[in-house]
């Protein structure tokens, strides 16, 4: 692209919406904030620590970014620390290829944890230790019940449980049979170690939980050195303590578990004593996030991957071109709260536009071409007209953009006769092409079957940046690719995945099964091969997003995309399509 030499503040406001840009740096008040502010004027801790701790079993989903911008948000905005810990208790469904999309989706959303990389895994020896301190204080013992077993022994919401018989084994037998548990000595599943609370306890979450289980299988981190695993709930805690975790922030699903967390925390010889706060999960209209739904859709093929661009993954929506800051701005304007509820999608839309709308630059694709041909318009001329990137920021510059008799346009902006309200080109009317002259529709070339194939337009050489002398003004204007240097494109079209706002409740028409699977939209993919853009889009580089002038963004594909072939995924179109559904 060309770039205008001319000098322009910088300071000097861009678009209509360019503050909006700055919401997440509004950041409003919320209970956290309220929270912190209190303990650090209290001196009840001398700096913030909180940590992101996703299981590297998927890709991150928008709700998952929530989560970031908060974690790493209250760090960075109290100068403190955000560590990045994956809980990978798990080994059979992590993998390092998870640990490698999730890393880089914080880091392309902007954020740095503190130190290293951390990995629960790397607190096993600790967390063997806390298992065998809670044996050793009459605390844990191992149980031989099966799982069907201990379901039934578990009670329900409304009774209580029933101890097990192996429950008052000694400590020395515990001991002894966690040795020989950690040694490999018996099979997947032939016993568990359980913490000794209270089988009466109302919450269930304190009914003798598992803490330690037998697993054979190699661990990404660790290999085959442990045979034995903790589970979730006896790790998290633990892990927080050691990392000196001073605000543990997580979902309110986690609410029920904190009497346990805190359990292992008074019993054990932890380093420090971390505080668990919940706030509501992020859940959007029209789309899931459950990494366990977003691995049906990848492992059934309804979609190319977890970085597909209608995932609703970070990787995917990267992919589709939504920039790391409309994000931001989204989780910002969602706010952290403890009351569970559904944003609207096109909230997320409406930042996407609003960033884009200020920072992409312009550039002319035709979609569904469309021959025209100036008939006053010289046969060997071509004018190298100078357009600007952007049109109510200078400093974005300019390009060149060629001009000459025959053109193509939008099949879509040309009808042989319309009403008023089309305000494109009409035979007998007038429209401006943008960034170069107004011209005059005359007539029409058709083929055998009656398809148009050419029209045939007359020019008005002082309307180059001028209003027609006649003064009759053109009524729109419409963007044009010139035919000798048009380029041919790929563009990909998306749109929303799943066709009901709450794909959670829909239920499969023959069984009658709640499905989410039943409302996958079946149109949400098209790939067009016949576009064609002006010369200065093959510079493009993977990721750039640029608006295609009166059809939306778009976003040069991550990896599909090169000057020689390129590929545009479309990230959104310039208005909402999607009226809110009526709510019955
Ligand atoms: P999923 O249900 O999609 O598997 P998860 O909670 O099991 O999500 P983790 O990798 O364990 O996935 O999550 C890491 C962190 O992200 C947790 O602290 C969790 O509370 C948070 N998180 C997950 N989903 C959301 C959401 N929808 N909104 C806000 N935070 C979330
Ligand atoms: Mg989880």
């Amino acid at each position: 692209m060309v770039d205008s030499s001319k000098t322009v503040n910088n300071d000097s406001v861009v678009g209509e919406n360019a503050t909006t840009d700055d919401l997440e740096n509004k950041k409003p008040s919320n209970f956290l904030r309220q929270i912190i502010d209190k303990d650090l004027a209290a001196s009840t801790v001398k700096s913030i620590v909180t940590r992101f701790p996703p299981e590297p079993n998927g890709h991150l989903h928008i709700g998952h970014a929530k989560a970031i911008c908060l974690n790493f948000g209250l760090a960075q905005d109290y100068n403190g620390e955000c560590h990045l810990r994956f809980d990978d208790t798990n080994p059979e469904k992590e993998s390092a290829e998870f640990i490698k999309a999730i890393t880089d989706d914080i880091s392309w959303l902007g954020f740095k944890w503190h130190g290293d990389i951390r990995f629960a895994s790397n607190y096993f020896d600790q967390l063997h230790g806390f298992a065998n301190e809670l044996i050793a204080k009459g605390l844990a013992y191992v149980c031989d019940l099966s799982a069907e077993e201990a379901r039934t022994y578990r009670g329900t919401l409304t009774e209580p449980g029933t101890n097990s018989p192996h429950r008052e084994r000694t400590v020395e037998e515990n001991t002894a049979l966690f040795a020989k548990m950690t040694a490999g000595d018996f099979d997947e599943g032939a016993c568990v170690l359980r913490a000794k609370i209270d089988m009466a306890a109302p919450n269930v979450n304190l009914r003798d939980p598992i803490i330690y289980r037998i697993r054979k299988v190699t661990h990404h981190q660790t290999g085959d050195k442990w045979c034995v695993y903790p589970t979730y709930d006896f790790t998290h805690g633990q892990s927080d303590a050691i990392e000196g975790i001073t605000h543990s922030i997580c979902t309110l699903e986690f609410e029920d578990h904190k009497p346990l967390y805190n359990w292992f925390l008074e019993q054990l010889s932890v380093p420090s004593t971390p505080r668990q706060f919940e706030f509501s999960r992020l859940n959007v209209n029209y789309t899931v996030t459950s990494k366990r739904k977003l691995k049906r859709l990848v492992d059934d093929a309804v979609v190319t991957g977890w970085d597909d661009p209608r995932m609703p993954t970070i990787s995917g929506m990267r992919r589709r071109g939504y920039a790391p800051e409309s994000i931001r701005n989204f989780c910002a304007a969602t706010g952290v709260t403890r009351v569970n509820g559904i944003v609207d999608m096109a909230m997320l839309e409406f930042a996407v536009r609003e960033h884009h709308n200020v920072n992409a630059p312009r550039a002319m694709v035709v979609i569904n071409p469309l021959k025209v041909v100036i008939t006053n318009y010289p046969d060997d001329k071509t004018e190298q007209l100078i357009a600007p990137n952007h049109p109510q920021n200078e400093a974005m510059g300019s390009r060149i953009v060629p001009f000459a008799k025959t053109f193509y346009i939008d099949k879509e902006d040309f009808r042989e006769e319309a009403n008023k309200k089309f305000k494109r080109l009409v035979i007998g009317k007038k429209v401006r092409l943008r960034n170069a002259y107004v011209v005059m529709a005359d007539s029409v070339v058709k083929d055998a079957q009656g398809e148009i194939t050419e029209v045939h337009v007359t020019y008005d050489p002082a309307t180059l940046g001028q209003d027609p002398t006649d003064g009759i003004k053109a009524k729109g204007v419409i963007q044009w690719v010139s035919a000798d240097t048009a380029k041919p494109i790929t563009v990909r079209l998306y749109d929303r995945l799943f066709d009901q706002e709450s794909p959670e409740k829909a239920s499969d028409t023959e069984t009658g099964e709640n499905d989410f699977m039943s409302c996958v939209n079946p149109d949400s993919y098209t790939e067009l091969s016949h576009c064609v853009a002006e010369p200065s889009l093959l510079e493009a580089k993977p990721e750039q997003v640029l608006q295609f002038e009166r059809e939306g963004y778009f976003v040069a594909d991550r990896y599909d995309h090169s000057s020689e072939q390129p590929v545009f995924n479309k990230t959104i179109g310039l208005r909402d399509s999607w009226p809110k559904q009526e709510q019955s």
